[in-house]
């Protein structure tokens, strides 16, 4: 296995197929020609295509940058400026949404969990019936600070219930996890080409009720995150401005490659087999899981920083062992570490880490 290249276990970028890899060394492009804007119209049809469910009413307007350009592209040119956003956090990325939303100062009303909780739909619930002013819920599916997947079914069913519509941050579960693109008040959800679809950094997407662009106009106040001057240039394959033409190499592969390999369904099923074999090693080597219950997403853990070890310290050894681990965002950086299993990743490196990481506690252990 000496081949192998050092496995990232960070949660994106991802460690690259050589499918996808071999993908970058082709002919250069100009965004321009003929030949790019035909890419560029597959790369939208796929994305479009990743969920069956989304295919006939939702398109797929691709950005340059990364997840938080879609996220912010989204808010930016969908948030209402009279109606209220309710934005229900539990993580970086809720409280980053909330965050979006004051910068572009439209009324805002953020419910604000613990990182380690769930969403409270009781709460929920109770301020839709309290404030007729609020008009959408921005919510994050798989909030990758802990790595709870976030309940969308009964969150969809309040927003059918107070007549509301849900914008979703998915940048870290489109591609592996289900979003349930059928239901009528899901009107746009934002991701990136370099997570779960396994692409490089470069191009985001946000993929939005195809109804929006044709009856609402742009609410967005600057230029470049206006989704709308996306849509419209991406009607004949082109750009506003210049995209990262090799990260649209990298994807329209990502993209194949998941479909070979089975879609979404199948990539979800693939992680899970290797997140759950971490946890359940990891577990008996004395270092749990940092949340309780069966909440995971199918590919980000967390766990307790074990007693007597510090991040650096792990990180560091497991680094020299060919592996990058995640730490904890802000004050959790004391407290938890984070294994993602998104990637080319095999089972031999699941294997390697396991043993990487018994060596190393078990060393300490001995000592
Ligand atoms: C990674 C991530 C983002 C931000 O994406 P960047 O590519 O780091 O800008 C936003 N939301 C979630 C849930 C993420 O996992």
């Amino acid at each position: 296995m000496q081949d192998r290249p050092t496995i990232l276990l960070n949660p994106g970028p991802v460690t690259l197929s050589d499918r996808v890899r071999a993908s970058l060394l082709r002919e250069d492009m100009c965004h321009r020609e003929a030949d790019f804007a035909a890419l560029m119209r597959d790369i939208k049809t796929r994305l479009a295509a990743v969920y069956s469910e989304a295919e006939a009413a939702f398109e797929a307007v691709t950005l340059t940058g990364s997840g938080t350009c879609a996220v912010e592209a989204m808010i930016d040119s969908f948030s209402s400026r009279e109606r209220t956003t309710l934005v229900l956090s539990n993580g970086v990325y809720g409280e980053r949404i909330a965050a979006m939303l004051a910068a572009h100062r439209r009324p805002c009303h953020e419910l604000r969990a613990d990182w380690r909780e769930p969403i409270d739909l009781q709460r929920v619930r109770t301020t839709l019936a309290g404030d007729a002013t609020i008009g959408q819920v921005v919510a994050v599916h798989n909030e990758t600070t802990t790595g709870r997947l976030n309940d969308l079914a009964p969150l969809l069913d309040l927003c059918a219930k107070f007549g509301v519509e849900l914008m979703l941050d998915a940048v870290s579960s489109f591609g592996a996890e289900w979003i349930d693109f059928s239901h009528p008040n899901l009107v746009a959800v934002a991701s990136t080409g370099n997570k779960c679809l396994h692409g490089i950094v470069g191009i985001a997407f946000v993929l939005a009720r195809k109804t929006l662009f044709v009856h609402r106009t742009s609410l967005a106040d600057g230029l470049y995150l206006d989704l709308f001057r996306y849509q419209a240039a991406q009607l004949d394959g082109f750009s506003p401005y210049t995209p990262a033409v090799h990260a649209c190499f990298a994807l329209r592969e990502a993209l194949a490659e998941l479909a070979d390999l089975g879609g979404w369904r199948a990539r979800g099923v693939r992680y899970r087999q290797l997140s759950e074999r971490v946890r359940s090693r990891l577990t008996q080597l004395g270092v749990p899981a940092y949340l309780e219950g069966d909440v995971y997403s199918s590919m980000i853990s967390s766990f307790k920083l074990p007693v007597g070890w510090n991040y650096q310290e792990i990180h560091d050894a497991l680094r020299a062992a060919g592996f990058v681990i995640y730490a904890g965002q802000g004050s959790l950086y004391q407290e938890m570490f984070r294994i993602c299993t998104m990637g080319d990743i095999l089972d031999q490196d699941i294997t390697r880490l396991l043993t990487a990481i018994e060596e190393l506690l078990c060393g300490r252990a001995r000592q």
